[in-house]
């Protein structure tokens, strides 16, 4: 899965390229679509393992949409304990932020120098890197305004909410305002996770890479209903729609492999009175919220996706995934079809296998470690679909 998959615009991916970021770390692949889509996220990852891109690229991409700020009023706060990762966490803003089309100001601060520079260096920024005790008294000199922050990002969250910080980040929280996203990132969690939970409010996404090569284990594949379809290029349309009202399926994320599949298919889907939205990398990421939340709501029947949503994206109850098209690695088959079949709840996941698929499509199987029932879709009788 390559940055442009994850929806990264290709401003952004010339300078990755540039600073020799050629593909998404783990952590990166399920934390960018997740931030993008607006979800709280709490990414726990061991340190070094790219979590600081992991948040500033999608929060470049977001900010990007945004209304210039009024001066002074940051869009957002990224607090860390020490103010060597705040100048670290600036400087990787700074380099990204520079390919950006509107140029993003970063800004960081601490405590342990003069405070004046800072206070000076405020106008106009988007960004603000901080350490909690220096934020709280540029606040308390008027120098910042919190109230328009939409994104919060707690690097080290377990250390900022529980050990030490705590009266700090309470009177920091109480200044935001209620409808923010939040990004806590943390190597590892106390027993206590109440502290953390009072911040993540809004059903988070988890972003787990303790166990990098082993991310197939987080889904439980048992509770998923596998089946594989055999049929030819041509009727992969007709079978969609035939199995979409056969069995009256009210909510089914349909996967393809490339954006222009994944118009096509929705559009047809559209003509034949499906309720059909597409999600890809080249929609405006307010189509994306929309489309997602409409669909998550029981409102739209059918998301056709690329892989952008195929990791980190949790939906509730699930029940039908559908792969029109194959996935290129096996690994993002088991992110597709683990869509469904989430905390405990069955889901049933179809893929379709043309001729020209059938051998990749064992070796999925082989590397998955189990086999899918197949069915022959030539005696289905397709006419009217
Ligand atoms: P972090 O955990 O964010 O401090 O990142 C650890 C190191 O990995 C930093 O030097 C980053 O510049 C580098 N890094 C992060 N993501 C990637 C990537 N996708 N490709 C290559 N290097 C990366």
């Amino acid at each position: 899965m390559s940055f442009s998959d994850l929806g990264i615009s290709s401003r952004l991916i010339k300078k990755l390229s540039e600073q020799n970021y050629t593909q998404p770390y783990p952590i990166q692949r399920e934390t960018i679509p997740a931030i993008l889509s607006g979800k709280d996220i709490l990414g726990i990852s061991p340190t070094g393992s790219g979590k600081t891109a992991g948040y500033v690229l999608p929060i470049l991409m977001s900010l990007h949409e945004n209304v210039i700020s009024k001066n002074r009023h940051v869009k957002v706060l990224v607090i860390v304990p020490t103010r060597e990762l705040a100048i670290q966490v600036k400087e990787v803003f700074e380099t990204f932020g520079s390919a950006m089309m509107n140029p993003v100001k970063s800004l960081a601060v601490y405590g342990g120098v003069s405070i004046n520079p800072q206070m000076m260096a405020m106008n106009n920024v988007d960004v603000l890197v901080a350490t909690p005790g220096r934020l709280l008294e540029l606040v308390d000199s008027n120098a910042v305004h919190l109230s328009e922050v939409n994104t919060l990002v707690l690097d080290e969250a377990d250390k900022m909410l529980n050990q030490g910080f705590e009266i700090e980040m309470n009177r920091i929280l109480d200044l935001l305002p209620r409808k923010r996203q939040n990004l806590l990132f943390s190597a590892t969690l106390s027993e206590d996770l109440e502290p953390i939970k009072r911040v993540l409010l809004k059903d988070p996404v988890i972003c787990k890479i303790a166990n990098a090569e082993n991310t197939e284990e987080n889904f439980n594949l048992d509770l998923i209903r596998q089946l594989g379809y055999f049929v030819s290029e041509e009727r992969k349309g007709p079978l969609l729609r035939y199995l979409i009202k056969k069995n009256e399926m009210k909510q089914v994320l349909v996967f393809t492999s490339s954006v222009f599949e994944a118009d096509k298919v929705t559009d047809k889907l559209r003509k034949n009175g499906i309720d059909a939205a597409a999600m890809h990398s080249k929609k405006s990421q307010g189509a994306r919220t929309d489309a997602l939340s409409r669909f998550k709501d029981g409102k739209l029947n059918v998301l056709v996706a690329t892989d952008l949503i195929s990791r980190g994206i949790d939906i509730a109850f699930l029940p039908h995934v559908i792969n029109y098209e194959l996935p290129r690695s096996p690994k993002d088959y088991v992110h597709r079809i683990g869509r469904t079949g989430r905390a405990e709840n069955p889901g049933e996941a179809i893929t379709f296998v043309t001729p020209a698929d059938s051998h990749h499509f064992r070796v999925i199987q082989k590397k998955m470690g189990k086999w899918v029932t197949m069915i022959d879709s030539e005696p289905i009788d397709l006419l009217g679909n």
